[in-house]
């Protein structure tokens, strides 16, 4: 494994661990594909955690001005997830803290705990183990805007794009792989359907 680990050796290890699975789903969105991450399986052991969160602490190194504000950094999650990474990089960085977002219910909008609450000014790195449809980052970014925080950088482990992927801009993106599953916009569209391969249902 390399100090910052290539993308086809963060594949092997999400398929040696069940985390990155072939076949056929759908998403609770409607959408088919042909693939599906769940980085949380991979993280189950802890060095697999270091190896992931050091490679993409790397990363972020290597952007100066992310460099230079390190010590004051606030790493911040959109949901518990991410927090394995959080801390990893957190650590690797030794950045300030690390707090995360999260819904009480999924119709509920994003939120933080009681009493933790961004600072104006605070540079903040948003930190996810997965960008899919970006859409809980969006959230996040939109929260931490709200409060005056400065929203640095976006990292993550997998960027996996659908059609439907949110835009972040210019906002500075790192990621140690990119997958790029086939994605159908639903059933009738969806070529697996046709060929009548079993679907499995998967919750996010
Ligand atoms: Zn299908």
């Amino acid at each position: 494994m390399h100090l910052i680990p290539t993308p086809d050796e963060v594949v092997a290890l999400l398929r040696e661990t069940g985390a990155l699975r072939d076949g056929h789903f759908e998403y609770p969105t409607g959408l088919h594909s042909n693939e599906y991450l769940q980085v949380p399986l991979a993280l189950r052991r802890y060095q697999n955690q270091r190896t992931l969160a050091v490679g993409l602490s790397r990363l972020l190194r290597a952007n100066s001005e992310i460099r230079a504000m390190m010590p004051e950094l606030s790493i911040v999650v959109p949901a518990t997830a991410g927090l394995p990474v959080a801390y990893g990089v957190c650590e690797a960085i030794r950045a300030r803290q690390v707090y995360w977002a999260e819904r009480e219910r999924d119709d509920q909008p994003l939120r933080f705990r009681q009493y933790v609450e961004p600072q104006p000014g605070e540079p903040v790195l948003l930190v996810d183990d997965i960008l899919r449809s970006g859409s809980k980052l969006a959230a996040l970014k939109a929260l931490l805007d709200a409060a005056g925080a400065r929203v640095v950088g976006l990292a993550v482990i997998i960027h996996q794009p659908t059609p439907n992927t949110l835009s972040f801009g210019s906002l500075p993106f790192y990621y140690l792989a990119k997958l790029d599953a086939r994605y159908y916009v639903d059933g009738a569209h969806c070529e697996l359907c046709r060929r009548g391969e079993p679907v499995e249902k998967v919750w996010v």
